[in-house]
């Protein structure tokens, strides 16, 4: 008899032993198995001859799935990493990694593919011919340089536009099994491409001595500078081996245009990954990358997963942002993991961005990963002129001083397009005074106090220290203290009523949720139907805004005082990706930012010196004060109907590590919102100047931690590198 040992997708740290009769199947193949009362499908992770459970207790395997793995060797590594490195069941980290369809045991056999291609009657009309329909124009540009799969293309153009392409003749329908497609390494056509210029030609040459094996480069080039440009050169050498391309975006930066410009460079059929696909057709695309018939894919986070036959390079392109980490369930990081990933398959990795975060920077600043700089802007792309905006005792409205509508005014009448920009995610905030810009502080750790309104206190985030809150202002008696910031609803409707004149649209992820609403809002704008932008977050990434002219900043100063230590880099990041996003050369654009405090040095830093020297300085400032990338951190998050649940579970866990040496230990304190839909959030936070340390000491508890009676009237998480702190 054989022992299966199957990673089931169960929150146990632990697989679990079956006997299966005959010969033993590949690792990584799925069985199905009775557990309790149900049957469940997990992963043959182990093979055995023995069980520690007697044998005629071991339950039978079911059926075994798949004749071959649907997890390769890397993948089993990967997942055995994040397993280890997260302290998170491995059966659920499988989960994540195992696209939703193979998940609920559907056939890993490949179906045929549906496309779209030009018949010969495509092939030579004249693209311009159909300029008074846009939509089919823009569908028949594509399928000029490669096949569209089916469902992806009626979902990007319409399926209207579809028929009456089929009803014009210009374009049939096909059908392939993956095995009988022309191989992509014979489609491949390299279209016109600029002269490298001598930075980029460095950077490439760089890369390509690395394809074969394993390094990291951090390709540092301000918005506009042609680092798309070296990736695409990059990219073009795996390409002419034979070798496969994974490309991980942000979510919001995954449009149509920017996967045309990888597929009209190489002529070939792009693989693509986001959250809009159906789970057929994300499996279509995971299994034609897994048997090397794709050789380039594009996705969102979770696309780090995607099996290659043939790897040859990784990107991840604007390594910031936060997308990249997973907010709930198995918190990884994807970036995190494409460095492991390229590790094990010896390959290159590229992280692009104009706005390192400060983890990245560091290890390129050691010597840890290569540094590649694009100083010079390629193109016409123009930064925008920051300068600071002093508020203190000017009379606000819908949180706009009045200079500041002025100017709204101005660039309004010229034609232009101005951004109110409203940055609050993830912020604590702070107690200010509006008279003299006094920020309440702890007196032990020269850090703002944090505002808990519901539990009528300030309270420090670095020691635990907390007071109640004060009904004027320590410095000087001003009774006009308050916390920071306005919501985007009440600062659209306050600029509705003072432009009537002029069309505002709202940008955040509660209005451009939906099926391509992102971005029919973009061409509206680039069309200028609206004239007033208000928005957040999704306006930095990726989206240029060539007639915004004006772009204000609302609350600085929620950033710069914030008890999260990563606030003020995330502004950082934010004011220079919007600043290389707005105006163009014969238009460029200003961006003021409005704060109380017109001299902080991070801020002035910033504005004089660019990211890049803010950086540093930002760096230093986290050494001296011993966080990361300096220090490791681990944050337990706990949430329950009763906040003493919920400090009693994160105490109990506290008292476990308080005696580790090398560690430290902080809270259990309130998060930083501490309450949210009726639950009372509690946080741990672990720190420690090595990483090895901390992670033994979780080794060490972690079993006990899930052991704990209270774990069942709360609901906690442990966040390995925890990005948000909110
Ligand atoms: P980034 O990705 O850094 O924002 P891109 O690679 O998109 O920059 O380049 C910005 C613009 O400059 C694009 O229109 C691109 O085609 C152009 N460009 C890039 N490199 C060159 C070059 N060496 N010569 C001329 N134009 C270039
Ligand atoms: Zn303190
Ligand atoms: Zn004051």
């Amino acid at each position: 008899m054989t022992i299966l040992r199957i990673a089931l997708p169960i929150p146990k740290r632990q697989l679990f032993d079956y006997s299966y009769q005959g010969p033993p199947p590949k690792l990584g193949v799925r069985v199905q198995v009775p557990f309790g009362p149900r049957t469940m499908i997990g992963l043959l992770w182990e093979i055995a001859d023995s069980s520690q459970w007697p044998e005629d207790k071991l339950k039978a395997v079911i059926q075994v799935l798949d004749e071959q793995p649907v997890f390769n060797a890397t993948q089993i590594k990967l997942c055995n990493w994040l397993a280890t490195y997260y302290k998170h069941p491995l059966g659920d980290a499988i989960q994540t990694a195992l696209p939703v369809a193979l998940r609920k045991g559907g056939s890993n056999e490949p179906k045929i593919i549906h496309y779209w291609a030009l018949t010969d009657k495509g092939q030579q009309t004249d693209i311009s011919e159909l300029s008074r329909a846009p939509k089919q124009q823009a569908c028949l540009t594509q399928l000029k340089v490669a096949a569209l799969e089916k469902s992806s293309a009626n979902r990007d153009f319409g399926a209207a536009t579809l028929k009456a392409l089929l009803t014009k003749e210009l374009v049939q329908s096909k059908e392939y099994t993956m095995a009988d497609r022309e191989p992509w390494t014979q489609q491949i056509q390299i279209s016109d491409k600029p002269q490298a210029n001598t930075q980029q030609a460095l950077a490439i040459s760089c890369i390509e001595a690395s394809i074969g094996k394993f390094a990291c480069f951090l390709l540092e080039g301000i918005t506009g500078s042609g680092k798309t440009e070296v990736y695409l050169q990059a990219i073009e050498s795996v390409l002419l081996r034979g070798q496969q391309v994974l490309i991980l975006v942000p979510e919001i930066g995954l449009t149509p245009q920017t996967v045309f410009r990888f597929k009209h460079r190489f002529g070939i059929e792009v693989g693509v990954l986001h959250s809009a696909l159906t789970d057929n057709e994300r499996l279509q695309v995971w299994q034609q990358s897994a048997a090397g018939q794709l050789g380039l894919i594009i996705g969102t986070r979770s696309a780090i997963f995607t099996p290659m036959l043939n790897p040859g390079l990784l990107i991840v392109d604007e390594e910031h942002d936060a997308s990249y980490k997973q907010q709930d369930g198995l918190r990884y990081h994807a970036r995190d993991l494409a460095v492991m990933r390229a590790h094990t398959e010896n390959i290159p990795l590229v992280l692009g961005t104009a706005t390192p975060a400060l983890e990245t920077l560091n290890n390129a600043l050691t010597g840890k990963y290569h540094h590649l700089h694009l100083p010079l802007r390629a193109g016409n792309a123009v930064v925008a002129k920051q300068q600071v905006f002093d508020i203190r005792q000017q009379p606000l409205e819908f949180g706009l001083a009045k200079g500041m509508l002025e100017r709204i005014a101005l660039h309004l009448k010229q034609g232009s397009q101005v951004m109110l920009f409203i940055n609050r995610r993830g912020y604590a905030p702070a107690l200010m005074c509006h008279t003299c810009g006094h920020v309440e502080q702890c007196h032990s750790c020269n850090k703002p106090f944090t505002l808990h309104k519901s539990l009528y206190k300030l309270q420090c985030h670095h020691c635990g220290a907390a007071k109640p809150i004060p009904k004027a202002c320590n410095n000087c008696q001003s009774s006009e203290i308050s916390s920071q910031g306005v919501g985007t609803e009440q600062l659209e409707q306050g600029l509705v009523e003072y432009f009537p004149d002029y069309a505002s649209v709202r940008i955040d992820s509660d209005t451009t949720r939906g099926k391509n609403k992102l971005d029919t809002m973009l061409n509206k704008i680039n069309n200028n139907e609206y004239q007033i932008l208000i928005g957040t977050q999704i306006l930095s990434k990726g989206h240029h805004f060539p007639n915004v002219t004006l772009v204000v900043i609302m609350d600085v100063d929620g950033a710069l005082f914030s008890a999260d230590y990563r606030a003020a880099e995330h502004l950082a990041q934010l004011i220079t990706q919007l600043a290389g996003r707005a105006g163009r050369a014969e238009k460029p654009g200003e961006m003021w930012l409005q704060t109380h405090d017109p001299a902080h040095p991070l801020l002035q830093d910033l504005i004089n010196n660019g990211y890049g020297h803010f950086a540093r300085y930002a760096l230093l400032e986290r050494q001296q004060a011993n966080l990361p990338p300096y220090t490791y951190q681990a944050l337990f998050k706990a949430q329950a109907l009763s906040a003493r649940d919920a400090h009693e579970f994160l105490q109990q866990i506290a008292d476990l590590f308080n005696h580790e040496a090398g560690l430290a230990c902080l809270g259990p304190i309130p998060a930083l919102m501490e309450k949210r839909q009726g639950q009372y959030r509690m946080q741990l936070l672990l720190q420690s100047q090595h990483r090895s340390s901390l992670q033994q000491a979780i080794n060490r508890h972690i079993n006990q931690i899930e052991n704990l009676g209270l774990g069942h009237k709360v609901r906690w998480a442990l966040d390995i590198d925890p990005q948000d702190f909110s």
